[in-house]
């Protein structure tokens, strides 16, 4: 069992957050966290994305002898990583298969002499003979396990690699370790427990609510135009993600936006491992880049100002929405979360659960996880409360999602759902016909389009009746019924069919409330301004100097446009060397001197004797003004 840690040891974990990351005082339960591994304890931390779970381990590799190994999948930013820890004067290398023999040496020669605090390593690394005889010849402080999850066998971050890591225990079984993931349900937990051999290790769950990010789910009319606003009215010059389902379409968005003025670059496991390489450094060191991608993208990406994710299609599931979604906001300032779904999509993801590989169980727990899904975006509740319920915590409305913000109109749904089910009844069971939404839809309508002629379906009994909703609610009411179970589409034509439950409907046993269709998509008026519920300093969602006093924010831009050109000349990204969230500090106060400076929040020592003066001298000039 772990001893505690002293009160020097703990004060000694104080006094680096200080002086090396420039922070005031730890959050959460990173406290905690440290000293429990500094102790010498296992350690599994769930916290979300944003939390701060790398200090959990980097401090303590700080205050205790040896080196610490961090095992991460993310191969394509350990240089980032390391880069961004090496510009707060912590001693930090990698090992993976980018490097040359050369440059492997190097860092190995540097783990075994103990000139290194953490050491960064890929999963695949430890299979090699090689790899663990250097660790042998080393001392290690602790076993960091980054992204943990990806050890368990049904997410889609599995990688069989990490099914190794259980042995790291055998092998070193005095080195304490820690699992972090931001990862939240409960089977999920549970696998990693298991797989890592982690039973008698300490859980720290946090809670998973991101207060930051606004939640917004709207219906899809025209994705396009939609996204162009939002992008235009509410984000303009921020960077952010758009994810869609398909290679073809990130590409075709990616130009859209392109065309239409926007910094916009593809990204999917299609391109050639350059281009991705490319694309993705220009995202994290660009400011104001937008990256369309599949969700291939963004797992690790630390940029801490991903303003906005928006989705074009609907995620497979609550799990994933939240990982995806999860990526805005990481500096704890105001960030949008939007999806735009529509029926094709519901379609779309049960045609591909059904070809997917896999047994029927597998099949069932996918349809599961769809329907969660689709809950969540008919909901009339809270959308944060129902996500949160979804991982087992518990939370109240929480005034900064859609459905707080705009609470949906209910109306009683029960005879337009009775007119739909007998329209599909009609088609369905009666003649056996494989029919869509659209083609239900046009026989209520009473529409005799060619297809409606053909097959003589302007001879149904239920041809016309629905003419007092619009073709837009009636695919609401469509999605609403999928979404409460209440009518299911057959993956392979999209053929709407009844089911157990639409039967209570026909037969007049059951209400049917629903969630009115809005006229117009929301839009605007839902920015978290003045919320009251950012986590961050001060901020509206509207470019990253909204909401600060006028001079402030002239001072601001100042700031960012020297970080900018420093970024540039030192090759790195423009985050490594301020967050944002510090420079609106540094802009608001107007540090004269350089003991000023170090007060603020993300201005450690190493940073401060770097750039303090620069700093200083931007601030001057721009008071001479
Ligand atoms: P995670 O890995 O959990 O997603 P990070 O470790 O990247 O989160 O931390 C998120 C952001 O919060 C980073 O910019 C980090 O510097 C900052 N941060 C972490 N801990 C603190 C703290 N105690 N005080 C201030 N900022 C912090
Ligand atoms: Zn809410």
């Amino acid at each position: 069992m772990a001893s505690p840690s002293t009160g020097i040891e703990a004060s000694e974990a104080l006094r680096i957050l200080n002086r090396v990351f420039g922070y005031d005082s730890f959050r959460g339960s990173q406290q905690e966290i440290i000293d429990h591994l500094i102790g010498g304890g296992d350690a599994l931390v769930l916290m979300p994305t944003g939390g701060g779970k790398s200090l959990c381990y980097q401090i303590p590799a700080l205050v205790r002898r040896g080196v610490g190994v961090v095992i991460s999948p993310l191969i394509a930013l350990m240089q980032d990583q390391v880069g961004a820890l090496t510009a707060l004067g912590v001693r930090a290398g990698f090992l993976n298969s980018t490097q040359d023999s050369y440059e492997r040496r190097q860092v190995e020669t540097a783990f075994l002499a103990g000139d290194l605090d953490l050491l960064y390593l890929a999963p695949e690394r430890l299979r090699a003979e090689s790899t663990v005889r250097l660790l042998d010849r080393g001392t290690i402080s602790l076993f960091a396990i980054d992204e943990a999850h990806c050890v368990a066998q049904w997410g889609h971050d599995f990688r069989p690699d990490y099914l190794e890591l259980s042995a790291l225990h055998e092998r070193w079984p005095q080195v304490p370790r820690i699992a972090l993931t931001a990862t939240a349900t409960e089977a999920t937990r549970a696998e990693i427990t298991s797989r890592l051999n982690l039973a008698g290790a300490r859980q720290f769950v946090a809670s998973f609510d991101r207060p930051n990010i606004s939640y917004r789910i709207v219906p899809k009319n025209e994705p396009k135009r939609q996204l162009l606003e939002l992008l235009r009215t509410e984000h303009p010059g921020d960077s952010g993600i758009v994810y869609c389902l398909s290679r073809a379409s990130t590409e075709k968005i990616a130009d859209f936006l392109a065309g239409s003025g926007i910094d916009a670059l593809p990204y999917h496991a299609g391109l050639d491992a350059r281009t991705r390489a490319a694309n993705q450094a220009r995202f994290l060191r660009a400011d104001g880049l937008v990256m369309v991608a599949t969700i291939a993208f963004g797992m690790g990406i630390d940029k801490p100002d991903v303003r906005f994710v928006a989705h074009l299609d609907l995620p497979k599931s609550v799990e994933g929405y939240y990982q995806e979604t999860g990526r805005a906001g990481r500096d704890g300032l105001p960030s949008t979360a939007w999806l735009a779904y529509g029926l094709a999509d519901v379609v779309q993801l049960r045609k591909l659960i059904d070809t997917s590989e896999g047994d029927a169980a597998h099949h069932r727990r996918m349809g599961t996880h769809l329907d969660a899904m689709l809950a969540l975006c008919e909901t009339v509740e809270c959308r944060r409360s129902q996500m949160l319920g979804y991982f087992g915590e518990q939370a109240t409305a929480c005034g900064n999602c859609d459905t707080c913000l705009f609470p949906p109109q209910t109306w009683d749904g029960t005879i337009a759902a009775q007119k739909l089910l007998s329209a599909v009844f009609r088609l369905r069971n009666e003649r056996g016909q494989k029919f869509g939404a659209g083609q239900v839809i046009d026989i209520l309508l009473g529409k005799s389009t060619p297809k409606v002629s053909q097959h003589g379906h302007d001879s149904l009994t239920v041809f016309g009746i629905g003419t007092e909703l619009r073709e837009a609610e009636w695919r609401g009411v469509v999605r609403q019924l999928l979404a409460q179970g209440l009518l299911a589409v057959e993956p392979d034509y999209g053929a709407l069919v009844l089911t157990e439950a639409s039967r209570e409907v026909l037969g007049k046993q059951r209400q049917v409330p629903l969630r009115r269709e809005p006229e117009r998509p929301a839009r605007a008026a839902n920015t978290p301004r003045g919320s009251g519920r950012a986590a961050g300093p001060g901020g509206g969602a509207a470019g990253a100097a909204a909401e600060l006093p006028a001079a402030a924010a002239d001072l601001f831009e100042q700031l960012r446009a020297w970080r900018g050109a420093t970024a540039k000349e030192q090759g790195m990204p423009a985050y490594v060397i301020f967050h944002d969230a510090t420079l609106r500090q540094v802009a608001v106060q107007r540090p004269a001197t350089l003991a000023e400076l170090a007060t603020v929040s993300g201005v450690g020592e190493a940073k401060l004797a770097k750039y303090g003066q620069q700093v200083l001298d931007t601030v001057a000039a721009a008071g001479a003004d």
